[in-house]
């Protein structure tokens, strides 16, 4: 069978060694006779799938002790109301606008709270990520929302900010687990898993403990982050054949060499269709610096029927989702950790041998 190269921002690829796998677990999970989607989430056989998914995930990412994990559902954009309705204390919180998912963000919590916009690079349709200054800082803010990697835009921060003791929540939906970073310096990190983790269903909340507590009065049960660390993400259903997928994920990141050999790899994948985008004379990468994503690359022509004529004989070929996001036009290859390396070169000699007959 002929498998696409499929550049989807999310969801987008599995990584083939774990649909086989869980191919070969599909009618029968061990020796329990039967599938892990038909299996009670209390049950002897699933506890363990759970468990065992959040402990690779604290391997692999080396979450401390004092940070917990929970499976949750809803989407990252559930997220988007669970942190004002969880952290507010003072009512006031700084985000930086770097695309629509962090305004979307943004104001999901003003209705919460008083939101102060620290910086944005709208100006530019987000092709950059702006300069903070931490006088705009408000250093008695119940937190600091990033969102790491910009999928739409495909930017991502070069550095984190230094906001002091004000915790930096950031959602990573787009880039976690596709480098190292250091889970101390942040005070919650959430992601929907259809990128990097897994089918979508599932959304992963790294928050430090001493951050969850008291929500603002009429939160529903299942909002606040109390009721699923208290109940290892066991409070309801969760979403048990998703989970079990993300685990079948982190055992391939672990069995890999962990977050720093994919790390590597990404790094090589990007340089690959970067070093292509900044020699070639047709395309051009619409992000420059150091503020490039490892995992969203969007790249234009310059002229809109030749970007479709790109998009509709890539796709004929089997190189699929390479079409841009509406609001920057062109296209974009989203390369997540899935994206096996053949992949973007075959997609960078495509290039090439377009832009030489054109
Ligand atoms: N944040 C970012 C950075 C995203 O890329 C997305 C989805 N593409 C979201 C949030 C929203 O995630 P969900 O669809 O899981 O709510």
């Amino acid at each position: 069978m002929n498998r696409i190269y499929n550049f989807s921002a999310g969801p987008s690829m599995l990584p083939v060694e774990v649909l086989e796998k869980a191919k070969a677990e599909l009618l029968s999970y061990g020796t329990s006779g039967q599938s892990v989607m038909e299996m009670s989430h209390r049950s002897k056989d699933y506890e363990p799938i759970i468990e065992e998914a959040e402990a690779l995930l604290r391997e692999i990412m080396n979450i401390p002790d004092n940070y917990k994990v929970m499976f949750l559902q809803g989407g990252a954009s559930t997220q988007f109301a669970m942190i004002p309705m969880n952290f507010k204390k003072s009512g006031k919180a700084d985000y930086v606008i770097t695309g629509m998912w962090a305004k979307k963000a943004a104001s999901e919590a003003a209705k919460y709270l008083e939101v102060s916009k620290v910086a944005s690079s709208e100006d530019k349709t987000f092709n950059y990520i702006p300069t903070l200054d931490k006088a705009t800082f408000n250093p008695n803010a119940d937190y600091f929302h990033i969102t790491t990697n910009n999928t739409i835009y495909g930017t991502k921060f070069p550095a984190l900010p230094d906001t002091g003791n004000v915790p930096i929540i950031a959602d990573m939906s787009s880039n976690i687990l596709s480098e190292v970073i250091d889970v101390n310096k942040f005070g919650m990190i959430y992601a929907g898993a259809q990128k990097n983790m897994g089918p979508a269903g599932v959304t992963v909340a790294i928050v430090r403990e001493d951050l969850i507590g008291e929500c603002i009065d009429g939160t529903p049960t299942m909002l606040q982050y109390s009721t699923h660390a208290e109940n290892g993400s066991m409070y309801n259903t969760p979403p048990t054949y998703t989970v079990y997928m993300c685990k079948l994920v982190f055992e391939w990141i672990k069995n890999l060499g962990g977050v720093a050999a994919i790390q590597k790899m990404n790094e090589e994948k990007a340089a690959i269709l970067y070093d292509y985008l900044d020699g070639s004379k047709m395309f051009s990468a619409t992000v420059s610096g150091d503020d490039r994503s490892l995992m969203n690359i969007p790249f234009v022509t310059g002229n809109d029927e030749l970007d479709k004529k790109f998009v509709k004989e890539a796709t004929a070929v089997g190189f699929v989702n390479l079409k841009g996001h509406r609001s920057v036009g062109g296209m974009r290859a989203s390369i997540y950790n899935a994206m096996p390396l053949d992949g973007v070169k075959a997609l960078v000699e495509f290039m090439k041998k377009f832009e030489e007959n054109a």
